[in-house]
């Protein structure tokens, strides 16, 4: 019989999610008249914009036809989507981009997943808590941890908290380490960095030889002026920093997949040896030989993100979640609750009122009101007492949701 990766059997078996569906569904067999709510995941919910949708239809009929036919595509991505990115999303950021150093894909789970691929094991890795649950679980996977203790904090992991008492801002590490997550606006505390908090950030890594992993997947819902929406828009970034990019929340792609991974020419990282080398080399490498490229339409779709008619109607797609947003955020400090994000990013983070843990108050929510968000305590330790809720559901949803937890708590 084969062995299998041992590491896989550390992982937590109770996955976030599930656990929310089995409540959800033993409440609703239980009463079958309600009318849930569900701003849990966080997943869109309105339709790809037309420009796209547009863009889209003409690439698949290119594949109809020999003369315009695609097959295999680069496995970097098509230079009319890279450089489109580098003109429209990084040049207004005044970051200047090559094309070698931008990297196309069918998402930024995957990337952030796999980017360890090109990384040793010996490597000290430092996560926030709470946090996207990819970071941490993928590091177990590929066996840079051993178990988890009570708390749910893996052995050999670096945890960050962020809590109420720092604003959700995680204290520079005393020690040194190797590589940081961060990802700003941050899932689940929708909390933003300034460029001074970021200069911190590049300032240590430099300091430290350390390479930063930046998530921006939610950069497109800053409204707030002066917020980065890029970690290159700090000087000395493009030496210690990985950016990943989605068009899954900025332009609906959760289900059509594309994103993209930045991997800077003059990012070095050692050998065993004690030699340099660019990490640039290596993520080429990787993806040549493990990926073979996003599909074309895909990638003509996400260019038209970045036409003139494509951007005005994904910002007002934005703005439409991030009115939900503004509607939940008010709506529940009016009710008297502690509230955290929803300014320049879609979620909003609450405590949970009276000291009750992040499942009693999913319970309530559920029970009471019919209203499904995230218990903050899935998302690590530190999220104990808070819970999520997304501000990609509908506007009729939102404001009833919203109606719903307000009359609850009067
Ligand atoms: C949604 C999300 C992503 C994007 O994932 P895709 O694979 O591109 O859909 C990346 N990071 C965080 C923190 C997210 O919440």
């Amino acid at each position: 019989m084969a062995f299998l990766n041992d590491h896989y059997l550390k992982l937590k078996a109770g996955y976030l999610f599930p656990e929310i569906g089995r409540r959800v569904r033993e409440f609703t067999e239980a009463n079958p008249q309600a009318k849930v709510i569900r701003l849990g995941i966080g997943d869109v919910t309105q339709p790809l914009a037309p420009a796209v949708i547009d863009a889209f239809h003409k690439a698949v009929d290119d594949l109809t036809r020999p003369d315009s036919f695609m097959g295999y595509g680069p496995e970097q991505g098509y230079e009319f989507l890279i450089n489109t990115l580098i003109e429209k999303a990084y040049k207004p950021l005044g970051v200047s981009l090559k094309s070698s150093e931008i990297f196309i894909s069918d998402g930024s789970k995957c990337d952030c997943a796999n980017i360890l691929d090109i990384f040793a094991l010996n490597n000290r890795v430092a996560i926030c808590d709470p946090v996207y649950p990819v970071y941490n679980d993928t590091n177990v996977m590929v066996g840079r941890t051993g178990e988890a203790d009570d708390k749910g904090y893996y052995k050999g992991l670096v945890y960050l908290p962020c809590t109420e008492e720092n604003g959700f801002a995680p204290a520079i590490p005393q020690e040194k380490v190797d590589i940081v997550y961060l990802c700003y606006p941050n899932n689940p505390t929708g909390a933003v960095a300034s460029r001074e908090v970021l200069q911190q950030w590049v300032d240590y890594a430099l300091a430290n030889e350390t390479v930063l992993f930046f998530d921006a997947a939610y950069e497109a819902f800053i409204t707030e002026p002066g917020i980065p929406r890029s970690i290159y828009e700090l000087p000395g970034a493009e030496q210690c920093a990985i950016e990943f990019r989605s068009f899954s929340k900025t332009a609906g792609f959760t289900g059509v997949r594309c994103g993209l991974t930045v991997v800077p020419e003059g990012l070095l990282a050692r050998t065993g040896d004690g030699e340099t080398v660019a990490l640039n080399t290596l993520w080429n490498r990787r993806q040549s030989t493990k990926f073979n490229g996003v599909s074309y339409p895909v990638q003509k779709a996400a260019a038209a993100v970045y036409s003139d008619e494509g951007w005005a109607q994904v910002q007002e797609t934005i703005a439409y979640y991030m009115e939900n947003a503004r509607l939940i955020r008010e709506g529940l400090q009016d009710a008297g609750l502690t509230v955290y994000g929803g300014i320049n990013a879609p979620y909003i983070w609450l405590k949970a009122p009276g000291g009750m843990t992040s499942w009693d108050f999913f319970d309530k929510l559920l029970s009471e009101c019919h209203v499904v968000g995230t218990p903050g305590s899935g998302f690590g330790p530190s999220g104990e007492g808070f819970y999520r809720l997304s501000a990609f559901g509908d506007r009729d949803n939102v404001i009833e949701a919203v109606k719903r937890i307000r009359k609850n708590l009067a």
